[in-house]
């Protein structure tokens, strides 16, 4: 494959790789910290960041000695041992969180998956067998079946029929349509403390407070998705940590393996309720993922990443603040480095395409918003490239 060329690459890429999205022509080989490089050379400024996803940059020392030296020592032993990794990474996740207990999973919908399977089981055992959650409009929970039951994507509605039964959809930051929502089959409220894929929109801290005190009255369950928002990405190393709220149960992935797939769902104690059986993975904790996800975690908290996220979504706001009446952006948002901002027309998809050519990546959640979730090792000097390249192309799509 290495000496192929790219058009021969693209060729082959879609005739032996199933079609699920529009990906533009070029083919990526090589990252360094904030930047990407495809196959013909070119560099890109990645302000993707894997999709909030390589939180130390691509490639961070810390991530690869952490995968060599494990890969020497045990891979994956079978989830039906402990090994010292999972004990490890558990406990050092439990130590910075309000939680009591770790499942260890792959990817952000799998775990979404563990949250709704225990949210259940606790309904069964101590709420007269209640098993609906309550999500909201607009949230983004994963691609499984029940994930994308559970997602809040209008376009989503339709498809794949059926429906995996037993989601309600509300309103976001609409305490009582919450309130009017909940029936005696009510198990859980699962949300996203800032939505990401629905545009950076970010919850009110009486509304996440309102939600406690209404599951504290109700004796439901809140579960809060921090696939996205977790591990410093907000400014802190948990959003929900910023609302003075304590959650029952927490998802986490994307940034808790930098790039590599690790993914958890932590809860408290009384929640903990599966019985042998009821849950697991073949590659759920395994030891690989393990030294990868402590060598991750535990870099973001030396370094304190969560502050030095303010520091610079801070810059970035300011930047991209400075631009805004010349180019009429609006709604410029966000907390630490998961940044958005809206555009007076639907031209998102226009603006990442020229952008890329150019050597930025961008993303653009909704048609007429742009989204910045760089690695939270972004310097000044990237933002001042990226700002350069935004300036270039927002001049020539939005003159
Ligand atoms: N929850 C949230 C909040 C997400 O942003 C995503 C991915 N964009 C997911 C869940 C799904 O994660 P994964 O793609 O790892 O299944």
């Amino acid at each position: 494959m290495t000496g192929m060329s790219t058009s021969k690459l693209l060729e082959a890429a879609k005739n032996h790789l199933v079609y699920v999205t529009d990906r533009p022509a070029v083919v990526m080989q090589r990252g360094e910290g904030m930047y990407l490089f495809d196959t013909e050379g070119k560099r890109y400024l990645d302000f993707v960041g894997g999709w909030a996803v390589t939180a130390l940059g691509h490639c961070p020392i810390v991530l690869v000695e952490a995968l060599k030296e494990q890969a020497e020592i045990l891979v994956n032993c079978s989830p039906a041992f402990f090994n010292t990794g999972m004990i490890a990474f558990a406990e050092l996740l439990v130590r910075h969180s309000c939680f009591d207990q770790v499942w260890f999973g792959n990817t952000g919908a799998e775990v979404n998956e563990a949250a709704i399977k225990m949210a259940r089981k606790y309904g069964a055992l101590h709420k007269k067998g209640a098993y609906e959650i309550i999500t909201t409009d607009h949230s983004f929970h994963g691609r499984t079946l029940a994930m994308m039951s559970a997602t809040g994507k209008p376009q989503w509605a339709s498809l794949f029929e059926p429906k995996a039964a037993g989601f309600t959809h509300v309103p976001f930051n609409d305490l009582p349509a919450i309130q009017k929502a909940i029936s005696d089959k009510t198990i859980a409220i699962m949300l996203e403390p800032i939505q990401g894929e629905g545009g950076v929109n970010i919850a009110d801290e009486g509304y996440m407070k309102g939600i406690r005190r209404l599951c504290d009255e109700q004796k439901i369950l809140l579960i809060v998705d921090e696939v996205q928002t977790g591990l410093g990405r907000c400014g802190t190393l948990f959003a929900y940590q910023q609302y003075g709220i304590e959650p029952d149960i927490m998802t986490l992935a994307k940034g808790i393996g930098a790039g590599y797939p690790l993914a958890a769902v932590l809860a408290k104690e009384k929640v903990c309720c599966f019985a042998a059986g009821d849950h697991g993975g073949t590659y759920g904790g395994n030891s690989l993922g393990m030294a990868v996800g402590i060598a991750v975690v535990e870099e973001i908290i030396k370094r304190d990443l969560s502050a030095y996220a303010v520091k610079m979504g801070d810059y970035i706001k300011a930047k991209l603040n400075a631009e805004a009446s010349r180019f009429k952006l609006t709604g410029i948002r966000g907390r630490g480095l998961l940044l958005a901002f809206d555009l007076p027309k639907e031209a998102g998809k226009e603006i990442v395409g020229k952008a890329l050519g150019k050597g930025l990546l961008l993303n653009s959640p909704q048609p007429a918003s742009i989204r910045l979730m760089p690695p939270l090792i972004v310097e000044k000097e990237h933002v001042d490239e990226m700002i350069r390249i935004l300036k270039s192309t927002l001049e020539e799509v939005l003159p």
